[in-house]
């Protein structure tokens, strides 16, 4: 657990000393401090999720509508995160509303079938090629949980692949490789580098049930990789008698049928999570009828439970979330993402900030560095990235502590402009402090 120590330490770096930034955050929110004191009695570390973290302390939100989130103490924020890239239609989104509330007074929950989950079913079986039936769970993380389970059940191995800094949720497994440690049943190759993987598969082979790939490397700072790396890791990964699995949980967003269907490339199980619940707690995994059958209980080989899956409100709330997610839409998410991303550069730019991007789509990971890191272990801008969110905060932008900025279907060009004035605004106050502190921008 050290590297998980030093990382928290490095992320939590420069929020100490002085700083105008941090005394002005601190001064806007009281009610949100008052309830932290209370929430730090009640949570470690005052939060039931540790990306909610930060110093001084977070913010207690009161309500969320469309494009926008209110805090208790009455600001109000342009909504850059919508739950880690969950709401994809933005807060409250009517047509959702109305699904759950004609929902509610029917159930939430029973252990049976619902017809909403076949028709969400239907809708990913529909738009991802290689998926020909699939099973909910509720979050990415039982999803990965899931997919392990059938390829240790299909193979008889036990070991993991992943990229370093991938993401595939808390399970211990997987968690081991988010801090780039890796693990007695984790293997970490370099995403983006097909040779990494295949070397470690070529070594390990014979112990490994799966390999794990994000279609973007989300967490790890957004970063894409081209057809060729995925064809080339899963035919090694096939070669090896591993099973391929494709985590749409963030990048399902990027197109019609996932970043796999932009790129045109397939998996053996795919998972999914986020947005196809509308804003509930949700995960899938699919694939084709052969290698789920591994779940089938005349055929069974791994054991599949959940007392929430595929529970109607979820389910309706997926069912229109997915529905309403049309090509047009993700195309107008996209090109407000390039609006986004030049306009971001062009401000660092007229600060003279060293400054980059990351841009797949409707996601954006910014750094305070004049190239983007080749890895986020190279990322050397925490102290930077930590005092900028609090001062998008400031300006009324919520954004992820890393630096990841989320546009929805319910945002447009006018949106987007406000955004951009907002977080000159942040990076202005972010220059100031560096010349305050002896670090002149350059
Ligand atoms: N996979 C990816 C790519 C993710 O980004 C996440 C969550 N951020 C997960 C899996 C886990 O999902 P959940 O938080 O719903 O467990």
């Amino acid at each position: 657990m050290d590297a998980l120590k030093q990382l928290t330490s490095e992320v939590m770096s420069g929020t100490d000393g002085p700083s105008a930034i941090r005394d002005s955050y601190a001064r806007r929110c009281p009610q949100s401090a008052a309830e932290y004191a209370e929430a730090l009695r009640l949570h470690p570390g005052g939060v039931s999720r540790n990306v909610c973290y930060w110093k001084p302390f977070p913010l207690t939100m009161e309500r969320g509508q469309g494009s926008f989130l209110w805090d208790i103490d009455g600001h109000r924020y342009i909504d850059l995160l919508g739950n880690f890239t969950t709401l994809i239609h933005g807060n409250a989104y009517p047509p959702i509303l109305r699904a759950v509330e004609k929902q509610l007074p029917l159930g939430s929950a029973w252990a049976s079938n619902n017809r909403a989950q076949l028709s969400l079913a239907a809708q990913l079986i529909d738009r991802v090629q290689g998926v020909e039936q699939l099973r909910f769970t509720n979050s990415g993380t039982e999803a990965a949980n899931l997919a392990l389970l059938i390829a240790r059940g299909i193979t008889g191995r036990h070991k993991v692949l992943m990229a370093r800094f991938g993401y595939h949720g808390g399970l211990h497994e997987f968690e081991v490789g988010s801090f780039n440690v890796g693990g007695p049943d984790t293997y970490l190759g370099r995403y983006g580098d097909a040779a990494s993987f295949e070397q470690l598969l070529d070594q390990h082979g014979d112990q490994i049930a799966a390999v794990f790939l994000e279609g973007v490397l989300g967490a790890g700072g957004m970063q894409p990789a081209p057809a060729d790396f995925f064809n080339r890791v899963r035919a090694a990964a096939g070669q090896a008698g591993a099973l391929f699995v494709i985590d749409e949980v963030i990048s399902f967003r990027l197109g019609f049928g996932g970043q796999q269907g932009n790129l045109g490339v397939g998996a053996d199980m795919t998972m999914f999570g986020k947005l196809i619940g509308g804003g509930f707690p949700v995960g899938a995994v699919g694939g084709s009828v052969e290698v789920m059958r591994a779940l089938d209980p005349e055929h069974i080989k791994a054991w599949h439970s959940g007392t929430f899956n595929a529970n109607p409100i979820t389910m309706v709330a997926g069912d229109v979330a997915l529905r309403e997610l049309t090509a047009e839409r993700i195309e107008q998410m996209n090109q407000l993402g390039k609006r986004l991303k030049q306009g971001l550069i062009d401000q660092a730019q007229r600060l003279g900030l060293p400054f980059s991007v990351n841009h797949a789509g409707s996601l954006l990971n910014v750094f305070f560095t004049s190239k983007v890191p080749a890895d986020i272990t190279q990322r050397d801008d925490h102290a930077l990235i930590t005092q900028f969110h609090l001062a998008c905060l400031n300006q009324g932008l919520m954004i992820a502590g890393r630096g990841m900025f989320v546009i929805s279907t319910v945002m447009d060009a006018e949106l987007i402009d406000e955004v951009i004035d907002r977080a000159a605004m942040a990076m202005a106050d972010l220059a100031r402090e560096m010349i305050g502190s002896g670090s002149t921008p350059p």
